[in-house]
């Protein structure tokens, strides 16, 4: 595998799914609300919505169900609900080994940006305790920071310009199809972690320039990378 963090000096972060092992909770959380307002859904659909903004989630569906809109107000309720019962499901479980990959990536010398299309307090207030050092302050981008969120490139760009490098001199890493098709809009080289159920193919369809099958095996690559004379 070339070493492609060679010559890079920013790392674009995902949060759901790469730093916290939350999808599981998180598509639990969608399911249970929508499925309370009426609107049929399965469990496993949200996996494939991960990193769209909640607005923009629950539109797809009001869309689907009641073929409209939800309206604006109304949708920040509900995303709150959907927030609520995601915190209700238990403590947080940081990812195993992603503290590997951030040391390893810390070691080569590259400036971390989180960029999630998250806007779930209780983990983005908990990343200082679990990845004490890694992002120093304001180098995130989140749901409330943008107008458009994954898959439009918006969030990486907005990234790069905290980052303040050329997206040549960038890796994003992503878990969700739609965030690699984010990193690639915005010309970074991408690096795609299956952490969950997602088939491989649906990584590949988005063009992820490398797909680890686990965060063990993308820490472990990472850090010889970062070892690499
Ligand atoms: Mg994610």
């Amino acid at each position: 595998m070339e070493n492609f963090l060679k010559g890079k000096r920013a790392a674009l972060i995902d949060m759901d799914g790469v730093l916290y092992d939350s999808m599981k909770y998180h598509t639990l959380a969608w399911q249970k609300m929508m499925s309370e307002i009426g609107v049929e859904c399965s469990r496993d659909e949200f996996y494939l919505y991960e990193g769209m903004t909640g607005e923009a989630t629950i539109n797809l569906l009001y869309q689907r169900a009641f073929g409209r809109d939800c309206d604006r107000e109304e949708a920040r309720c509900l995303y709150a609900i959907k927030s609520e019962y995601f915190k209700g499901f238990g403590p947080r479980e940081p990812m195993p080994a992603a503290d590997r990959m951030l040391g390893a990536l810390k070691e080569a010398g590259m400036r971390c940006v989180l960029v999630t299309g998250s806007a779930q307090v209780s983990l983005l207030e908990s990343l200082a305790v679990d990845y004490p050092g890694v992002f120093a302050e304001g180098d995130r981008v989140t749901a409330l920071d943008v107008k458009q969120g994954k898959p439009n490139p918006e969030p990486y760009l907005k990234g790069l310009e905290i980052a303040g490098v050329p997206a040549s001199e960038a890796i994003v890493i992503e878990n969700a199809p739609l965030g690699v098709r984010a990193g690639k809009a915005a010309g970074v080289f991408t690096v795609a972690i299956t952490t969950g159920p997602i088939p491989r193919i649906e990584f590949e369809k988005e063009g992820a320039d490398v797909i680890f099958s686990s965060m063990k095996e993308a820490a472990e690559a990472m850090q010889r990378m970062a070892d690499a004379p």
